[in-house]
Formats: structure tokens, sequence, C-alpha cells
């Protein structure tokens, strides 16, 4: 069976409501699409019974002229470190293997309470800890167009699982990048919202002070609207903010004519790959010509963003790891005698290399001795980019940059180099640091592989960002 293209998601969502769409049809396309591209290694679990039994309801209450939802019968993928219903959620984790979920995530239930149904659980580097799946305890996944090439990550499973049409979005969590750097790795959009915007409830964490929640999508008009579902305060999640009276969804068309756009001079200089660059200057030169206004803006901290986040993301990591003792969740080590021996023969097998690596990091950066020089240090340096993040917005309506220095990289390029892993981050992690929402859109290719254009939004002008966003699609093509 071919595969088949989404339609936009509003239109899906109303073919559904008067009944010229079937809920259970649109399950059956995206299970298909699942099933036929396993290849891609995109998928970690299906939910085919949860998926269709959730669909014929809603094609049952369309029969009776009842109310669906704003997203009736949409199918949506979630990556496997959302709490869902119907299938294990392990974060790509082997010491997750078995564990299924006791309640939703607020975003999951959010979704659903629209009509929205999640068709399966997306690959992922292990506990998020990554920038192209290769983390994943599981496997690996494939690239869309290339698969010898990684998909980014960490959300890599879900950007390549929207780009291989197997649903017409999907949800991934951004912590220093990973909804944004597949997103530009596979051509797809990736939204990171302001820090707080969507509750956290039922993620499997990894660093609090950064994680988001955003999608997936090939649209921004898509993005919007699910963001628009998933979004406001939740008294599960304390960390949660109000969502914007206006909603997010995108129903006028705004230009960028006399917008401000700070082209952020850190990101264009050194260790851009040329092929990115030459995207990202056309970029600039179609904005200016559209009537915004493009200048230069220099963040002298930006620089020291990537260590600030590599001292402050481990040392969250290693408390936030520490709930996996081998007894509550999933994985126990079989031979213990002891409950000590459990709890660290459980976490020596069942951890994998990465989140190791960030429990020692995290667990040194705190420690007594070193807690003054590192992560201290480094809250020091969060605070002073913030200030200038927030400098920069009073001179300008949004940043712009590229959001990787280079295209896809191949599998195995940079496995045994965590450092030159890390550096793929290096355009994505300040946004996490000060909370600033950020979009990676396709801005056309470099030797056939996507280019990703970051826009960098004030906090809180979630809404605006999403306008100048799908503004700057329609210029690009
Ligand atoms: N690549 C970054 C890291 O490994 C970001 C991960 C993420 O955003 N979840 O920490």
């Amino acid at each position: 069976m071919p595969v088949l293209a989404w339609q936009p998601i509003a239109a899906i969502a109303r073919g559904v409501q008067d009944g010229s769409l079937k809920a259970a049809d649109l399950v059956a396309q995206a299970l298909a699409a699942i099933d036929g591209q396993s290849d891609f290694a995109a998928i970690i679990a299906t939910t085919p019974g949860r998926a269709s039994q959730r669909a014929a309801e809603i094609d049952v209450r369309v029969a009776k002229g009842e109310q669906v939802g704003r997203l009736a019968g949409v199918p949506f993928i979630a990556k496997d470190n959302f709490l869902v219903f119907g299938a294990e959620t392990t974060a790509a984790s082997n010491i997750l293997r078995g564990f299924t979920a006791p309640y939703l995530a607020t975003a999951i239930e959010k979704l659903e309470a629209e009509g929205a149904i999640c068709v399966a659980k997306a690959n992922l580097d292990a506990f998020a800890h990554g920038s192209s799946t290769e983390n994943s305890d599981f496997m690996t996944t494939k690239n869309p167009h290339d698969p010898t090439r990684v998909p980014g990550g960490s959300s890599g499973g879900s950007a390549a699982a929207v780009m291989l049409n197997m649903a017409p979005f999907a949800l991934g969590t951004d912590t220093g990048g990973s909804i944004r750097l597949p997103a530009s790795f596979t051509g797809a959009v990736g939204y990171k919202p302001t820090y707080g915007l969507v509750s956290r409830s039922g993620i499997v964490a990894m660093a609090s002070s950064t994680d988001v929640v955003g999608p997936l999508t090939r649209t921004v008009a898509d993005a919007a609207l699910v963001l628009d579902v998933m979004a406001g305060q939740d008294s599960l999640d304390s960390t949660t903010i109000a969502r914007d009276a206006e909603g997010y969804v995108l129903d006028e068309a705004t230009d960028v004519r006399g917008k401000k756009i700070g082209v952020v001079a850190e990101y264009m200089g050194e260790g851009l790959q040329p092929g990115v660059k030459t995207q990202i200057d056309e970029a600039i030169a179609k904005l200016k010509q559209a009537g915004a206004e493009v200048i230069d803006v220099s963040m002298p901290t930006l620089p020291l963003a990537l260590a600030v986040y590599y001292v402050l993301c481990p040392a969250e990591v290693s408390s936030n790891l520490s709930r996996y003792d081998g007894q509550r969740y999933g994985f126990t080590a079989k031979e213990a005698k002891t409950l000590d021996e459990s709890i660290k023969q459980s976490r020596s097998q069942g951890f994998g290399k990465e989140a190791k690596r960030r429990i020692m990091i995290g667990t040194y950066v705190l420690s007594s001795g070193y807690y003054d020089a590192y992560y201290k240090r480094a809250q020091t340096v969060r605070t002073k980019l913030i200030n200038e993040f927030a400098e920069a917005f009073e001179k300008v309506d949004f940043l712009l940059g590229p959001t990787s220095p280079t295209v896809a990289f191949k599998i195995g390029e940079n496995t045994s180099d965590p450092l030159q892993m890390y550096l793929t981050d290096i355009m994505t992690v300040a946004s996490n640091l000060t909370g600033n929402p950020a979009i990676s859109i396709p801005a056309g290719t470099s030797e056939g592989l996507p280019v990703g254009l970051q826009l960098i939004g004030a906090q809180k002008a979630d809404k605006q960002l999403l306008q100048i966003a799908q503004a700057t699609e329609g210029i690009l093509g």
C-alpha cells in the first residue's frame, strides 16, 4: 500500500467531524505507514488496540451527531518518554523495559480530550540524552532523506515518523534542542514553547529546569494548532504558566514587513558548514526583500552556553535518574541477594553508557568540593545569558540563525567522541537555558539534506513567534 501524505490537521479533523473521513480509516492508514516503513526504526511500539477502539468510539459519536473535538480522529505519535496507555513507556532505556504507565501525561490527555488518537511511541536517545538517537538502548532511527544518516535527536523517531507520513504530527521534548535539531535534520517543523507553557506531568524527566514539550509537524500552522490544545496551566506541574488569552491558532496570515529580526552573530561564524550558511544567508535576503528589518545582534555570553548546559544538565539528570533503583519501575537485576546489591546491579545493567556518563559528571559538579567551581559558576553564567537575551529582545522582535551548524551526519560518525556529539547542540541549548520559545523550520537543502532555520522569540511571545515563522515559511516556499 503506498504511503499517503496527510492533509493539514484542521482539515483532517473537519473531515472526521462532518463524516467524510472515518477515524478508523485514519488510524489504519497511520498503522500501515508505520508497519510498511519499519526499516527506518522510528517506532518502538504501536498501540493498535487502544487506537482502534478510540477511533471506533469517535466514528459512532459522529454518527450520533455529537461533538468530537478539534482534533477528532487525528492520529499522532508520542516520543516514548510520554506516559501513554496501550504500550510500555521505556524512554528507549533498558532500565524501563516492562514499565507501563499508571496515568496519562497531561499533554496526551489534552490532545485526546479533543479527539486525537495516539497510535505509536517513537524512538529517542535513552532518557532523551543525545542528538542522534544513537544513544537509544534499542536501535538507531534512520534519516528519511538518507538512511545512512542520523535523524538528529533526541526526538529523532518523532521527526522521522512525521516526515515518513506515519502520522500528521508527533510529540517531542526539548531539553537542549531535542525537538529543533531532529526537525532541522529531517526537514520537519519543530516547536519548543516558552518554558512552562506545556505541562510536563507524565513526562520522563531529564533536566527539569529546561525540559519542555512540543510538536513536530510538517507546517507551522499544524504546530500552532497542536500547541493551542496542549498549552496552559496544570495543577500537576507547578512550573506551568498561563496560556495566551488569544490562543495560538494561526487563522490570519501575518507578514514580516516592519518586523525587526536580529541575526545572531555568534551562530553565523566559525564551525558553520558553508552549505548551511548559504541557505541561511538566502533566507535572510528573502526576509529583507519581503520588508523585514534585519540587523546583526551579538551576545557575548553565547559561546559559553554549551559549557553551561553540559554542567547543569548532567547535574539535574543525576538527580532525576536517582529514582531508577530497580525496585519501583521496569527492570530489576535478577541475581542480587540484598537490596543494596539489587539497586547497584539494576542500575549498572539497566543504564546505558550516556546515562552513566551524565550521572558521573552530574554528581561530580554537585559534590561539595566542586559545587562552587562548576555548578554555581554555571548558574551565574546562565543568569548572564538570560539578561543578554532580555536585552536583545529590547532591540529586536525575533532572533534568527541556523538550528544546527551542520546537516545530518552519518550514523556512527560522532559516536566515539561524546564532545563532538555535544557540539551538535551549540545553537539550540541557549534558549533552553533562558526559557525562550524557539522554532526550527525547513530552509532548503545542502547536498540534498535539509537545513533548518531557527527563530527565537521573547519570553511568552509564542503566538508572535509562530506568526513570523509561518510568514517565513511562506517566503521560503
Ligand atoms: N542533545 C542534548 C543533550 O544530549 C539535548 C537533549 C534534549 O533536548 N533532550 O543533552
